[in-house]
């Protein structure tokens, strides 16, 4: 099964849904009964915490062995004057003005792709979503900075890359709690989107990305970059598929991302032509 399949499978699951009460009982019903069966490698996947496969196939060399030790940082939330509630329902398209649609990057940073897109999208005058994997974080916190620096959004897509549904309820904290406290650690403020991977949300961890601050962020586009079709293929589905208020899904991390390097220095300057305005997910 697909990550498209499996998302477009959850998001009957969510839109059913309603995020209230007894989420661990909620969770074992949708396991259970109100949700697809969970694909056998998923589940797989899923047991492996520091597996990171799938749309990332775990191949990444910049890859740390596993992340170290550290201290745990206040799990974070936003708050504050001027803060506004998270998002409760997961965000498949933007909600902004025509032209607009997001660029988003998951899976990295990593140093072999992730400047790349950076220096396109800055050639092109372009702003993009980056959600970004702990451990991955923890690896390169330099990279952090200079997504940030170059005005891009910085979003959690938790510290192993698990199947959120699969874990525990304390785990799904520890993936996302752990990985929003780092990001705080290094920009000085916490992260306030969050795509789980796969897409895979249930009640339990939208109740959870919502109590840490953070609205969760779906896509309408899926690059399938991580497949590896080429660039002239990764180019055409997203130029075929995009559509004014799209999320575009795209990898900058986990495996060999090339192509999709090579596919954004083609579409890019093709969506700008035909009036797009790449922005960031709002927050
Ligand atoms: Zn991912």
């Amino acid at each position: 099964m697909t990550s498209d399949k499996l998302t477009a499978a959850r998001r009957t699951v969510l839109r059913a849904g309603v995020v209230i009460g007894t989420l661990a009982a909620a969770r074992l019903v949708l396991g259970q009964d109100g949700g697809p069966p969970a694909p056998p490698e998923a589940a797989r996947r899923a047991r492996g915490l520091t597996g990171r496969t799938g749309p990332t196939d775990g191949t990444a060399t910049g890859t740390p062995e596993a992340p170290r030790l550290r201290a745990m940082a206040g799990e974070t939330s936003r708050s504050g004057p001027g803060a506004s509630p998270p998002r409760a329902e997961v965000a498949f398209t933007l909600p902004g003005r025509d032209r607009e649609i997001a660029l988003t990057f998951d899976d990295g940073p990593d140093p072999r792709y992730t400047p790349e897109i950076l220096q396109l999208l800055r050639r092109h005058r372009a702003r993009a979503t980056f959600f970004v994997v702990g451990e991955c974080a923890l690896a390169f916190p330099d990279l952090l900075h200079y997504i940030a620096e170059e005005g891009h959004t910085i979003g959690n897509h938790t510290w192993t890359h698990p199947q959120l549904t699969a874990l525990p309820p304390g785990e799904v904290r520890a993936e996302l709690g752990r990985t929003s406290a780092l990001i705080e650690e290094i920009l000085g403020s916490a992260p306030t989107l969050a795509r789980a991977p796969y897409g895979d949300w249930d009640p339990l961890s939208l109740a959870v990305c919502n109590d840490l601050g953070m609205s969760p962020v779906g896509w309408s586009v899926d690059s399938e970059d991580w497949t590896r079709p080429g660039p002239e293929r990764i180019a055409d589905t997203v130029l075929d598929e995009l559509g004014p208020g799209a999320i575009v899904l795209c990898h900058d991390g986990g495996g060999d991302r090339l192509q999709t390097v090579q596919a954004l220095e083609w579409y890019l300057p093709e969506l700008l032509d035909q009036g797009y305005e790449p922005v960031r997910v709002p927050g």
